[in-house]
């Protein structure tokens, strides 16, 4: 064998794994291969200005690359079993967040110490939220920031990159089952294992699919998340951001009981394109640092949308609604709430003119012509919830930028080590379908290791 362990993919699963087999199991001959490449070398060249939509790197370096699909993200690390993942269906709800924790100490070690940690324990809005049909998920938060995190994942590598041997800019093309192990097959030759981790995230999970399908892993999905992304003062969630940083609530909407979730809440951020198979979406971030800040709060109102039999491709949904806002504007289409509640475009004029400056270069358009009718009614009866707890919400001026999506992988069956039926096959993070979120990631990553070094220990 090549080596003991080859984990595919060096997102937060991936690198988490490594370290904590470098920490506990050194003598382990542990590799890395990375579809994307080195941190420092990780650049989209999209600045909303010269080049305005996805030129079709080879690599994307937004969701590839060491650091996986988070290193430019908030570095929002959400210390709850309420969302992020249902890791806890596997491991237990104590372990869940006894790993999450652990993922924070190392992420304090390496760089984010002095980041402040945000919780809903106790607050009074839980409280707000409920009188006014809105419910605030409970979390703790570790904001790092996009520059923190960075620093981080810097730090994390120079750790890791001694005792582990890394492959960037090489993608995994298969894996096969051979005698004692694996062999992964990629361009510059094939490499066995006696274990083999796959973290290979949303980017990966076409691929995925098909290490599932030549492999007979079972795996199922059905679920698509779609919505818009609002921009307003920071001023208006003031309140709320300054005590817990980023809240997660959700409204059940009185015309079709569809769940609207706040989701991904950036104070004195700044909205994002997000390019995801060469289509773009939207997303946003914030930084740490105060004189990056701007004056817009940013988050994402997203409904999740659930299919049933027959119909199987529900990544395939949202992306074609996806592909709509691309053809109409070129790119992320921006709306006033004022114009699309009265039912026209917005135009460059009427965004010129709004009391909110728009931290993105998109195109004004009509937010109507790309969404579902049932998506946007969601939309609108959340933002008119949302006004009762923060006033301002629904104020003509807000932002909506759309399309912002967010697809889940198939759920690849494994049992409560994240092993699949193949002993020393093991699927984790986003790519498992089980987490979606950089602490639940994280968290399957360090779960697997300790689960190595328990059999390595014997
Ligand atoms: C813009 C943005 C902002 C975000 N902000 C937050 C946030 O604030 N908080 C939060 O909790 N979550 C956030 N997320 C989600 C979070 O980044 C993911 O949940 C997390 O990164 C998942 O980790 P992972 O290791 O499972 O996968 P990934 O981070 O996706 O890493 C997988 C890696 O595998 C590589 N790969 C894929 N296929 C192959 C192959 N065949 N061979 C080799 N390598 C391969 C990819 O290149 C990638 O680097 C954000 C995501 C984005 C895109």
């Amino acid at each position: 064998m090549n080596y003991d362990i080859i984990i595919i993919g060096a997102g937060p699963g991936g690198i988490f794994a490594a370290y904590e087999l470098m920490c506990q199991k050194p003598r382990l001959k542990v590799a890395v291969f990375e579809a994307g490449h080195t941190l420092e070398n990780r650049r989209c060249p999209i600045d909303g200005d010269k080049i305005k939509t996805c030129i079709g790197c080879k690599s994307c370096s937004i969701m590839s690359g060491f650091g996986g699909a988070g290193a430019f993200s908030d570095g929002k690390y959400n210390i709850t079993n309420d969302f992020g993942g249902t890791l806890y269906e596997y491991v237990g709800k104590k372990t869940a967040l006894e790993l999450m924790h652990y993922v924070d100490q190392i992420n304090m070690r390496f760089g984010g110490e002095g980041c402040k940690l945000y919780t809903t324990a106790g607050t009074r809005f839980k409280t707000l939220c409920i009188q006014n049909d809105l419910h605030l998920l409970d979390a703790s938060v570790r904001h790092l920031g996009t520059d923190i995190n960075y620093v981080v994942l810097e730090n994390l590598y120079a750790r890791l990159k001694d005792q582990v041997d890394f492959f960037f800019d090489t993608p995994v093309e298969t894996v096969k089952i051979v005698a004692g192990g694996y062999a992964v097959k990629c361009k510059t030759g094939t490499y066995s294992c006696e274990k083999c981790i796959v973290s290979v995230g949303r980017s990966g999970s076409k691929w995925m699919e098909e290490v599932c399908r030549d492999l007979n892993i079972p795996t199922r999905s059905n679920r698509v998340d779609i919505g818009v992304r609002v921009e307003l003062p920071a001023e208006v969630f003031a309140h709320l951001t300054d005590e817990l940083y980023e809240s997660k609530i959700v409204y059940r909407t009185e015309k079709y009981g569809d769940m609207v979730r706040t989701f991904c809440m950036n104070p004195k951020g700044a909205v994002v394109n997000e390019n995801t198979n060469g289509i773009i979406t939207v997303n946003g971030h914030s930084y740490e640092d105060p004189a990056k800040q701007t004056e817009n709060t940013n988050f994402a109102l997203l409904v999740a949308k659930h299919f049933s039999e027959p119909f199987k491709d529900s990544n395939g949904y949202g992306e074609s609604i996806a592909k709509l806002s691309n053809m109409l504007g070129g790119g992320v289409i921006v709306q006033r709430f004022g114009d699309l509640i009265r039912g026209r475009r917005s135009t460059p004029g009427r965004i010129q003119d709004s009391f909110i400056t728009p931290t993105l270069n998109a195109t004004p358009g009509d937010l109507s012509l790309v969404l579902p009718k049932r998506i946007l009614d969601g939309i609108i009866e959340m933002i008119y919830a949302l006004d009762k707890v923060a006033p301002g919400t629904a104020n003509d001026d807000t932002l909506l930028y759309g399309v912002e999506v967010k697809f889940y992988n198939m759920e690849v069956q494994v049992n409560e080590k994240l092993e699949t039926c193949y002993p020393g096959l093991y699927i984790i993070g986003d790519g498992s379908g089980i987490t979606h979120s950089l602490s639940h990631a994280s968290a399957s990553g360090v779960h697997v290791a300790r689960d190595i070094e328990k059999q390595e220990g014997r």
